[in-house]
């Protein structure tokens, strides 16, 4: 890859707004690929030089071509997970900032809690239908599926009639746990060896965060099932003393992705997804292992980053200016898969 003609691109939805922001902050060429419904807004933004339409973007291996030869660096997000699946995520050959063996272990539970183990990061129980289980629990399905088709079940009865229509083959039965939902977004430079807390948000979950504003009376009545699908996020700040733990935690995971996935182990942006309960212990349901659209909330910085640069940086720019430096270094090839 000529080094000096480097575009940036991304897939048009999801965080590819801050992505291409922050790239052409930093002086990029940027490009998107994107669906008929989201075109013509996409084109109203100036920091887009390209907008390339396909018809779906499970067709997105189809212009791989076209993207290898105009130099682009993909930026992997949420919709790349959720859109094209793992095997075709896996099999592009374009340039994509990231280590690809990294799925492996993040799209499987099995491994994942493996990984979160061997960092020694607290997690909430997980069941076999035939433990002893200690009620309520939460059911999910395997993959990144944006809390879609989850379900909870409050005794073994409830549990048991549930699983028996679950459309999903492959899931995990965990503790559920009462606490403040807590996403930590970090950012670790293969270039520096540095891990930096980002920003962090809350994220609003229907129709889960509507049910307490309707009377226990009522809800008792009206049986609904709640349900996690993320339509939002917020903005929030940790408790200063509860700061070293968060950071630390990314630091171990960086560290066991280093044992477990290969040398490289996990770089650039990811998140901890915790809730954390009035002890104030941190319990982490999921590691995502990419920019996550939380940080969306910060395109123009969080109170985090302002600590780290005097200027905006949002974690689409942070991400960008990795590759910047990387470019100057000559040292691209320790960023891309
Ligand atoms: P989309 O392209 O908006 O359908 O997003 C792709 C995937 O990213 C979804 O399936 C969600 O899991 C996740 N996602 C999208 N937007 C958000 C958000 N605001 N907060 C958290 N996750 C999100
Ligand atoms: P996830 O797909 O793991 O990000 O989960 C989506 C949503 O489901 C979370 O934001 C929580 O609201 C809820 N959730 C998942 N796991 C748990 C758990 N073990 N305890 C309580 N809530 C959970």
């Amino acid at each position: 890859m000529d080094s000096k003609k480097v575009v940036i691109g991304t897939l048009g939805s999801h965080s590819a707004l801050q992505i291409l922001k922050g790239a052409k902050d930093e002086g990029f060429p940027t490009l998107i690929v994107t669906i008929p419904k989201h075109k013509e807004f996409y084109k109203t933004f100036q920091f887009i030089d390209e907008v390339i339409c396909i018809d779906s973007f499970s067709e997105f291996p189809s212009i791989e071509n076209e993207l290898i030869k105009r130099c682009v660096i993909l930026i992997p997000h949420g919709s790349y997970v959720a859109y094209l699946g793992f095997e075709k995520n896996k099999n592009m050959k374009v340039k994509y900032f990231g280590n690809k063996n990294v799925l492996d272990w993040e799209s499987d539970r099995d491994k994942q809690k493996e990984w979160l183990s061997t960092a020694r990061i607290n997690m909430p129980k997980q069941y076999e239908l035939n433990d002893d289980i200690s009620f309520p629990v939460i059911v999910k399905s395997h993959g990144a599926a944006g809390g879609n088709g989850y379900f909870l079940a409050n005794d073994m009865t409830e549990l048991k009639e549930k699983i028996s229509t679950f459309e999903h083959k492959k899931y995990v039965i965990q503790q559920y746990i009462v606490g403040v939902n807590l996403y930590v977004h970090y950012f670790y430079s293969p270039l520096t060896k540095r891990l930096e807390i980002m920003s962090m948000d809350r994220r609003y979950e229907t129709n889960v965060d509507s049910l307490g504003k309707i009377p226990h009376d009522i809800q008792k009545e009206i049986h609904i099932n709640p349900s996690y699908v993320v339509v939002g996020n917020s903005e929030l700040v940790l408790r200063e003393g509860m700061l070293s733990k968060a950071y630390e935690m990314g630091r171990d995971v960086i560290e066991a992705s280093k044992k477990l996935v290969d040398k490289r182990g996990l770089y650039g942006p990811f998140c901890l997804e915790t809730i954390i309960t009035p002890d104030q212990n941190f319990h982490v349901m999921e590691i995502s292992c990419r920019i996550v659209a939380g940080t969306n909330l910060y395109i123009n910085g969080s109170a985090y980053s302002w600590l780290n640069y005097n200027e905006p940086m949002s974690t689409g720019r942070r991400i960008a200016r990795e590759i910047k430096k990387a470019i100057k270094e000559n040292e691209l090839d320790l960023l891309l898969d």
